[in-house]
């Protein structure tokens, strides 16, 4: 356990600021017991992802690559957002001003009630026709198709390894966060390009810059405040007034 979180964190008055972009990664998820998948323990210590993420496993064994993400699937139906998400998702509703940009794929965010959310990554909860890109929405607990109307596999609407980013969606995170004042990283090591580059262009347009990470990272020169924390408790220490009913 992390000693004393919240103690001496300055709370944030949003009304003081135009925009509010939360910029998250695999550590906020971790937090409601999503698995990771860099890292120690993480799902790429388990899986080889020459054989279940990227394009060519997919042409090659569709029905193995469709099995692993319907079981990652299946691991997040027990997940549920934790306060950080909740006092994000209330942020929202109250200040229209805004936004989260995110790494993850497994639809927390949603869940706890955030509208405005970039999915960098794609998400799990989505199927993409490999022929003609028909969209495929899933819900929990439901069996998902594995072929199209049109015949065609579904793929997971996700990006694989070696798979580019969406450029419409990198343009709309780029945009907004290049037009925030205040940018809230949470969870996320953002070493990955071009996530790797939201910060510094954040900064550099003359936004306030903070960073929540459950683990001690590199103290980097990039963020004004760094709290090292859980987000489920540094965020509502941040925005006490979001936390309320
Ligand atoms: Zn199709």
């Amino acid at each position: 356990m992390l000693p004393l979180i919240g103690m001496n964190i300055q709370p944030i008055s949003p009304a003081d600021y135009r925009t509010i972009v939360f910029f998250t990664g695999a550590g906020m998820s971790a937090e409601s017991g999503v698995p990771t998948y860099r890292g120690r323990g993480g799902i790429w210590a388990k899986y080889n992802w020459e054989e279940v993420a990227c394009e060519e496993a997919f042409r090659r064994n569709p029905e193995k690559v469709l099995e692993f993400h319907a079981l990652r699937r299946q691991q997040l139906a027990d997940c549920r957002p934790h306060r950080g998400h909740a006092v994000i998702a209330s942020l929202e509703e109250r200040h229209a001003h805004v936004a989260v940009v995110t790494q993850n794929i497994d639809g927390l965010h949603q869940l706890a009630g955030s509208r405005r959310v970039i999915e960098l990554h794609g998400s799990l909860w989505r199927l993409r026709c490999s022929r003609e890109g028909t969209i495929y929405h899933l819900s929990p607990r439901e069996k998902s198709p594995v072929r199209c109307q049109c015949g065609a596999w579904l793929r997971p609407d996700i990006i694989w390894f070696g798979d580019c980013l969406d450029p419409e969606v990198v343009q709309r995170a780029t945009e907004i966060i290049g037009g925030c004042d205040l940018l809230i990283a949470v969870g996320t090591s953002a070493v990955v390009w071009p996530a790797a580059g939201f910060p510094q262009l954040a900064r550099d347009q003359g936004a306030h810059c903070i960073k929540i990470n459950p683990e001690a990272t590199e103290m980097s020169s990039l963020y004004h405040v760094s709290h090292q924390g859980p987000a489920g408790e540094v965020l509502p220490a941040l925005f006490p007034a979001a936390t309320t009913a």
